[in-house]
């Protein structure tokens, strides 16, 4: 039976380490952290990430913000949005959920977040610099994944990790940071990749970040393997109250069996997710505060 990878207690610990600290400095005189969030449109599911997210900042003792706008917000709005935000000296880290409604470019508004406050790691100055010692911001799903194998005990060093889905927020920045200070021989396999089963079946450490449930079955790894299921699809199901169910990718009846380490869905590497944040905020605030 496998060990799971429970990254809603992980997460807990980490925000009672950091709330500690927050407690500390606000007894010193000092303000708390503040982290913004702008959510655009009416994405069940992107109000659901942000509520989450403020939810951590209230139990951390962070200040939070919410900043909602319609769906018709045009792009130039929502960046000069993000140019107030970055010269506002009492927001240390903000992020932009996404996605975004198909008129407003993705790319622009990331690129035009300073890195300095870019609390989810996704601008390209951050994304350039995971490999690097002195990085700044990481991507918080994949900083998230290395923090819960860290706790576990989890080596990557000298493992061959398979990262399933090469997304520019967590399957590429999950390869570079296995394969860089992970030290991990790494495959990263998407959509293209020829008999996918061929690769997840040679992983010591498997991640799976695609959006397709049940596409990893128990036939498709080795015994002892850990799993780190990013996959959150929301699948009906009349018997939840939401209407609705979260699934991994991953077929947890079949894999868990053979599996050493397991990630559950959800309870696994959301909260870790949401934690990174919650790092990477104090990580920013501490910066603007010379700490
Ligand atoms: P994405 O859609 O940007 O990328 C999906 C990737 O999967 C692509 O690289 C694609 O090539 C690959 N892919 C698609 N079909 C495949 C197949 N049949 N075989 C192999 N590869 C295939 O997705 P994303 O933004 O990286 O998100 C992936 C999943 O992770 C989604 O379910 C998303 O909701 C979830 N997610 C969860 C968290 C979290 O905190 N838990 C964070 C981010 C994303």
């Amino acid at each position: 039976m496998a060990t799971i990878l429970d990254g809603k207690k992980v997460a807990r610990d980490i925000e009672s380490e950091i709330g500690e600290e927050v407690t500390g400095f606000v007894a010193k005189g000092l303000r708390p952290p503040h982290l913004v969030a702008v959510l655009v449109g009416e994405d069940g599911a992107s109000k659901t990430y942000v509520s989450g997210k403020m939810k951590a900042c209230e139990v951390v003792g962070y200040k939070s913000s919410l900043i909602k706008f319609d769906d018709n917000i045009s792009e130039n709005e929502l960046l000069s949005v993000v140019d107030r935000l970055n010269t506002d000296e009492g927001v240390d880290g903000y992020i932009v959920q996404l996605p975004l409604p198909d008129h407003i470019s993705v790319e622009k508004i990331t690129d035009r977040i300073d890195p300095i406050k870019d609390v989810d790691g996704f601008t390209p100055a951050n994304y350039g610099k995971i490999d690097m010692e002195h990085h700044s911001l990481l991507p918080a799903t994949p900083m998230g994944i290395i923090e819960l194998l860290e706790r576990y005990k989890i080596e990557t060093k000298g493992k061959h990790c398979v990262v399933v889905g090469k997304s520019h927020i967590v399957g590429m920045p999950m390869g570079i940071l296995l394969a860089g200070p992970g030290d991990a021989t790494v495959t990263i396999c998407h959509i293209h990749t020829k008999n996918l089963a061929e690769h997840t079946q040679k992983a010591d450490i498997l991640v799976v970040a695609v959006g397709k449930p049940g596409l990893i079955s128990g036939d498709m790894v080795k015994e002892g393997v850990v799993v780190v299921d990013v996959g959150t699809t929301r699948v009906p199901d009349a018997s939840k109250k939401k209407g609705f169910a979260l699934k991994g990718d991953v077929d947890f009846a079949t894999v868990e069996p053979k599996a050493s380490y397991i990630t559950p869905v959800p309870g696994g590497v959301g909260p870790m997710t949401i934690a990174s944040l919650i790092i990477n905020t104090m990580i920013a605030y501490k910066k603007a505060m010379c700490l």
